[in-house]
């Protein structure tokens, strides 16, 4: 049975009824709990933590991806797969260790990210 999940939390009430209805434009059924609360009395916002902005279980992953892709953090990079943020350059010490012997400067990163959620691997180019 499906429940709902908040993924995202808002202490402005603008930001959260945009992403409220990115969502819906999507086709993502949510609801943003307390959002009657503090339309009527606005000061409830900082007593209830925030709005919050819940999907069903099914839709988790599409909406996370979604409010991510309209306001990713300042360099974030995104897991094509899963959606998660948890990703880093892959180290690659045997394309250094070629380069070194090439005489080719040696670069301390690669073109590879992997997502320490899924293990995902892919390349700079392939991130649009
Ligand atoms: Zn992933």
């Amino acid at each position: 049975m499906a429940s709902l999940v908040t993924v995202a939390i808002f202490m402005d009430q603008t930001e959260a009824m945009v992403a409220r209805s990115l969502l819906e434009h999507e086709g993502i059924g949510c609801v943003l709990m307390g959002e009657h609360q503090v339309m009527a009395q606005p000061y409830l916002l900082v007593g209830m933590q925030g709005l919050r902005l819940q999907v069903l279980t099914p839709d988790i992953v599409q909406a996370r991806l979604l409010l991510k892709i309209a306001a990713p953090a300042p360099g974030t990079v995104i897991c094509p797969n899963c959606s998660s943020d948890r990703t880093h350059r892959k180290a690659s010490l045997l394309h250094a260790v070629f380069r070194f012997l090439a005489g080719a400067p040696v670069r301390k990163t690669s073109n590879k990210w992997q997502c320490a959620n899924c293990s995902s691997v892919w390349a700079d180019e392939e991130i649009d």
